[in-house]
């Protein structure tokens, strides 16, 4: 299997993964992934043809170049709307590889009363701690990122934050590959649920100062990425039960 067919497996699998964990509302939602050795990208097509994202296969993914015109993908799959959320990403980080955008309920519920989501947990999950101590960006406005315009002003308010939390509409994660910044759109999903539930029963106190600093060590450097490769492997087992 070519590299280029190999990264379209993993975008449809980050979509399914997402799907099956209902981190989107309907078929809304897209991955992508940056082309191997040129200005383009791999997308989750919207259109006549597509799949809900928890149904994507490698065939809903279609090639991009970086002005969001179709490259290369079947006939009635076509660029979602929101394409240049994607494209202004890969132009201003290089380091970005993969772009996940979703619409989860509950993290969407925080945009909208405009409440911060807490670092109320440790050793439950490290990374999800270190995902808020580093920082969520903000994209106040509520409508479509839908041409070059907004698609800058995304990418300027997102800066260089793993994850934007887009207010009324849903969230963007991006990283340095697809498995991470899957992981992160989960993770942010997970901090929004405790937070949310935290708050129906009663009044969540925050962990401490040392026990932040402990537990944000401990998911730095090396231990990150076996961490994320296991929940990867456990995701990619999930989505295998059907
Ligand atoms: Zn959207």
């Amino acid at each position: 299997m070519s590299d280029l067919s190999q990264l379209r497996e993993l975008v449809a699998q980050s979509c399914r993964m997402l799907g099956k964990l209902n981190l989107t509302k309907e078929p809304s939602g897209h991955v992508s992934a940056r082309a191997p050795g040129e200005n383009s990208i791999l997308i989750k097509a919207r259109g006549p043809e597509e799949s809900g994202l928890r149904f994507v296969t490698g065939r809903d993914i279609i090639i991009v170049d970086f002005a969001g015109k179709k490259v290369a993908g079947d006939d009635g799959l076509d660029v979602p709307q929101e394409v240049f959320i994607h494209t202004w990403l890969y132009k201003s980080r290089p380091e970005v590889q993969c772009v996940v955008h979703v619409h989860p309920l509950t993290v969407v519920l925080f945009t909208i009363c405009n409440k911060p989501l807490q670092p109320l947990y440790g050793a439950y999950d490290p990374s999800g701690l270190r995902l808020l101590v580093d920082g969520l960006a903000t994209y106040p406005r509520s409508i479509t990122v839908s041409n070059e315009k907004l698609g800058e002003e995304f990418a300027q308010a997102m800066g260089n934050k793993q994850a934007c939390l887009m207010r009324g509409h849903g969230i963007t994660s991006a990283g340095p590959n697809v498995e991470e910044a899957t992981l992160t759109a989960i993770k942010v999903n997970d901090a929004a649920v405790i937070n949310y539930q935290a708050n129906l029963l009663g009044s969540p106190q925050p962990i401490s100062q040392e026990d932040i600093d402990i537990m944000v060590g401990k998911s730095r450097g090396s231990s990150k990425a076996v961490h994320a490769g296991s929940n990867w492997r456990y995701y990619c087992k999930l989505l295998d039960e059907d």
